[in-house]
């Protein structure tokens, strides 16, 4: 196990954020977890890190917060953090999020609340997303278990056990054995993502069409000079790095206003906390114009009305069926899996990556050439064993992207 975890740790440091010499890691980490913090901070020192600077998270006193805080503090964010935020995004910093949550923490907290609060947040922290996504940093979201998302994850378990169970699912996502080669495997993995990616480039579909048996029928326009990417990235200071880990996934974005039909979510989303089933949206010249869900309508109402943007989509991404996380066949209640266990589709922001110049173009430019802007970014899974995808070519002929659930390109 101590070996399991070292080895994480140094996969995080070296392939997920390539921290250099001399370079500041902004940490952030769940306090029960803070042993794995540890580990990581000493993966980067290792690797020549200037300082560690560590943002503790506790999910129970968030939960405290939303339940029990002032009304105002939700729409106010202290000077503090925004220095804390905007400072270190101005700065040489590489910037690590090991995330872990209870997936049911704001059960119960207003939704007004939480909009709200995300709201100021984008907004005070603004320069920070911004530099985040230009990749100005490299950064790199991860997860570890915490006692009560284990027990979610794995109900018929005890704590403890539920936690190491969690822990070795976690393990094989991030394609970790204990045998000290997990950065090998992980380069071995991105070249195959790089190679589809510059096979669908090269390909450049005019637009996607996807059918299932759950009912979805949906085609997507791309815009004329998308790209295809994969989670590896480089950032602009030079350093490769991987914005989720794991990551499974080839993505674009939508044409903003080109998504039209029907599409039914095969996984159920947690989104702030809530859960969220039997998703179906129908969308018209890329607007959501209705919404249903089978459990949590109201939160998923509330998550597309955050503002204009969030009721259009703003990426498409490829999974396989066929992946380790799906392998696993485990709803782990956690987007950064479950997304990569699945084709998804997301409303809100679509990345500047996602077409030609992109990161050098500023919001405006970015909504001529055709993308979606918002504050929020949501994933919900739409894959399934039966997924079809059939891709248009800007001279009419069709060809196969997906049969049965996986690439056949
Ligand atoms: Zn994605
Ligand atoms: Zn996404």
């Amino acid at each position: 196990m101590e070996q399991k975890l070292r080895e994480y740790a140094k996969l995080l440091i070296e392939v997920g954020l390539g921290v250099r010499k001399g370079q500041t890691l902004v940490l952030a980490c769940p306090v029960e977890c803070a042993f794995f913090a540890r580990m990581c901070a000493s993966a980067a020192y290792d690797a020549g890190a200037r300082e560690v600077v560590m943002n503790w998270k506790d999910d129970c006193l968030a939960r405290e917060k939303y339940l029990r805080a002032s009304d105002d503090v939700f729409d106010t964010v202290p000077e503090w953090q925004k220095h804390f935020y905007n400072d270190y995004a101005a700065s040489d910093m590489a910037y690590l999020a090991i995330s872990a949550t209870d997936p049911e923490t704001l059960r119960g907290v207003e939704p007004d609340r939480l909009v709200r609060a995300q709201r100021s947040s984008a907004e005070a922290l603004d320069p920070f997303y911004r530099r985040q996504m230009q990749n100005a940093f490299p950064w790199c979201i991860a997860s570890v278990p915490i006692p009560s998302w284990a027990k979610k994850v794995f109900p018929g378990l005890n704590a403890d056990d539920a936690q190491a169970k969690l822990w070795d699912a976690i393990f094989a996502a991030v394609r970790i054995s204990g045998d000290g080669r997990a950065v090998e495997r992980w380069q071995e993995h991105l070249s195959t993502l790089e190679r589809r990616r510059d096979a669908l480039n090269a390909l450049h579909f005019k637009s996607l069409h996807y059918t299932n048996s759950l009912g979805t029928d949906l085609t997507i326009e791309l815009p004329e000079t998308h790209l295809w990417s994969t989670g590896g990235s480089v950032s602009t200071t030079g350093q490769r790095f991987i914005a989720n880990m794991p990551t499974e996934e080839i993505f674009t974005a939508p044409l903003k206003t080109g998504v039209n039909g029907t599409v039914c979510a095969s996984m159920p989303l947690v989104d702030n906390g809530n859960i969220i089933d039997g998703i179906r949206f129908t969308v018209r010249d890329g607007r959501i114009v209705d919404c249903r869900a089978d459990r949590g309508e109201e939160f998923l109402r509330a998550a597309i009305s955050v503002d204009e943007g969030a009721s259009y989509f703003g990426e498409v991404a490829l999974v396989p069926y066929d992946s380790p996380i799906s392998n696993q066949s485990l709803l782990f209640y956690n987007t950064l899996f479950d997304e990569n266990a699945s084709c998804h589709l997301a409303f809100g922001e679509a990345y500047p990556e996602c077409i030609e110049g992109g990161a050098q173009m500023e919001r405006a430019q970015l909504q001529e050439k055709g993308l979606n802007y918002s504050i929020t970014h949501v994933d919900f899974m739409v894959g399934t064993a039966d997924l079809s995808i059939v891709g248009t070519l800007y001279d009419g002929r069709e060809v196969p992207v997906f049969v049965n659930g996986n690439f056949v390109i």
